[in-house]
C-alpha cells in the first residue's frame, strides 16, 4: 500500500513564518517549538536570507493535509511512497 508522504517541494518559497511548527506542534498538544518534526531553519550565508525545512518522517503520522492548509505560500506537497515492507520476502 502506498504511504502519503509530507514533503517541502516548493522549500524556495518558505518565508520562515513557522505557522506549519505551530500546526504539528498543535496537533501534538505541545506548546512552543520545541521538539517539534518539523524545523525552519534560517541560512544567511547567501545574500537573500533562505529557510530550510527539515522534515522528521513522524510527521507522516499526523494530519498533513492541515499543515499544507495553514502554509501561506504553498510549499509543501503530499507524495505517495510505496511500502518497502511489502516487498521483503
Ligand atoms: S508555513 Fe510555509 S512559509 Fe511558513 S515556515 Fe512553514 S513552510 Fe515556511
Amino acid at each position: 500500500m502506498a504511504k502519503k508522504i509530507l514533503k517541502a517541494t516548493f522549500e524556495n518559497r518558505c518565508n520562515g513564518c513557522e505557522l506549519c511548527v505551530l500546526e504539528v506542534q498543535r496537533q501534538l498538544e505541545r506548546v512552543g517549538l520545541t521538539d517539534s518534526p518539523i524545523r525552519i531553519l534560517r541560512d544567511s550565508s547567501k545574500s537573500t536570507v533562505y529557510f530550510h525545512v527539515e522534515i522528521d518522517p513522524s510527521v507522516n503520522n499526523l494530519n498533513i493535509k492541515e499543515v499544507i492548509k495553514v502554509c501561506p505560500t504553498s510549499v509543501f506537497e503530499i507524495i505517495e511512497e510505496e511500502d518497502e515492507d511489502l516487498y521483503i520476502s
